[in-house]
């Protein structure tokens, strides 16, 4: 379908892809993440996170300080060293991601190099790993991809005859339970998940996989899994009751799962998450919603709350539009939906203030000043950071748009 596209190339207004170790670092147990960065990445990785406190946090910052950007100092034997302090401090480790910043990069850091190296140091006991998620490459949601990239070559071959699903994409422990249950239901009883919980439960990978993705973000997870063999289920993406739906019919047609059995399975489900959602969309219905491009999430979205909760759409901004990825949820869109790829924020401010819209979805860069021009806003990072996939999730993410429209209508009170 061919939709009016606004695409810019401007400046645009993004958190860098080391947020994603917020949610990656609570996913994969037994995994660190050590940003090798400056005192900035570290200060972004406090606030970001800064609402959890743990006794022993799995992420941390290796600081770039100003000798080694004036080359004095060498910054590969600096980061063996912090490295073997870390791991030896904290035995309960296995896997250490390098995460590449800015300042890295700024002084031609080779991490891949520095992980093979620190890897053989401290084989078997611990796997390193390394990915970037400077902002000079990567917005927040990106982040995920590059990790989940860097754990394809490390995945077990995969050579049996059976073939096998493979769930890509992190996600909450309780929707990946809620979708194992299901699957095990339809009689698909090889369900692997991308990232795994554990550093050695990595699934294994090959031309049997068949694999549905979780996140709309994952453009080069999905590629590198092709090139293992693996094959992608079109699908839309597991948000709502009808995208979950959809995404499940995906993986029950290719396993020969048949129309009866799938609607025993799934019908209940339905059903109640149905009744749940009509319940928390009503103060949705025929509002106008405006999305600024920001997690990569904000297509599926605006299909979401289209479909289900009787929104408008004013603007759908994503900063990257994958075609082929996008292409069963553009097909539920209308076809006068405006989309928007990339960024000129200035632009899309004009256009925002000028539709004034009942709910904006935003940054945490916009919604402050956008809130105190009277608009109502909602954080986009919420919806990475809060499980809203599957049928039990449904009403919870209708909620999470709908609160602070209520919240404004009594604050007016
Ligand atoms: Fe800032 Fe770059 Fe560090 Fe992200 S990686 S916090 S954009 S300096």
């Amino acid at each position: 379908m061919d939709f009016p596209i606004i695409r810019e190339r401007g400046q645009n207004e993004i958190f860098c892809g080391l947020t994603s170790i917020i949610w990656l670092h609570r996913k994969i147990q037994d995994a660190f993440f050590l940003v090798v960065g400056s005192r900035t990445c570290a200060h972004l990785m406090q606030s970001a996170a800064g609402v959890m406190i743990f006794a022993e946090p799995r992420f941390g910052t290796a600081l770039i300080e100003e000798r080694d950007l004036a080359g004095l100092a060498d910054a590969n034997e600096e980061l063996d060293r912090v490295v073997a302090r870390l791991l030896e401090r904290r035995p309960d480790i296995r896997m250490l991601f390098l995460v590449g910043s800015c300042p890295s990069e700024v002084i031609k850091l080779d991490l891949q190099r520095a992980a093979a190296r620190l890897s053989q140091a401290h084989a078997p006991r611990v796997r390193v790993l390394s990915y970037t998620g400077s902002g000079l490459e990567t917005g927040f949601t990106q982040g995920e991809d590059q990790c989940l990239i860097s754990l394809v070559p490390e995945l077990p071959a995969d050579t049996g005859s059976a073939p096998s699903l493979l769930v890509v994409g992190s996600l909450a422990d309780i929707v990946e339970d809620q979708f194992t249950r299901l699957f095990r239901a339809m009689g698909i009883e090889d369900v692997r998940f991308l990232p795994a919980r554990k550093a050695d439960a990595l699934p294994a990978v090959g031309p049997g996989t068949r694999f549905l993705l979780a996140q709309p973000f994952l453009g080069g997870t999905a590629r590198a899994l092709e090139e293992r063999g693996a094959r992608r289920l079109e699908a839309p993406f597991p948000l709502g009751v009808e995208g979950t739906t959809a995404w499940l019919r995906a993986a029950a047609a290719a396993f020969g799962v048949d129309e009866p059995r799938f609607h025993e399975v799934t019908a209940p489900a339905v059903e109640r998450a149905r009744a749940a959602v009509e319940r928390t969309c009503e103060p949705l219905n025929e509002r106008r919603i405006f999305f600024f491009p920001d997690s990569q999430m904000e297509i599926p979205l605006a299909r979401f709350l289209r479909q289900e909760a009787g929104m408008e759409l004013v603007e759908v901004g994503t900063p990257y539009l994958h075609r082929e990825h996008m292409a069963p949820e553009l097909a539920q869109l209308p076809a006068d939906t405006v989309l928007s790829e990339g960024q000129d924020v200035d632009r899309q401010l004009d256009r925002c203030r000028e539709a004034h819209p009942d709910l904006v979805v935003c940054g945490l860069g916009l919604a402050n000043p956008l809130e105190a021009e009277g608009m109502t806003t909602k954080w986009s990072i919420e919806l990475v950071f809060t499980p809203v996939q599957g049928y039990d999730q449904a009403a919870d993410l209708a909620e999470l748009f709908a609160r602070p429209l209520i919240r404004r209508a009594k604050l007016r009170v």
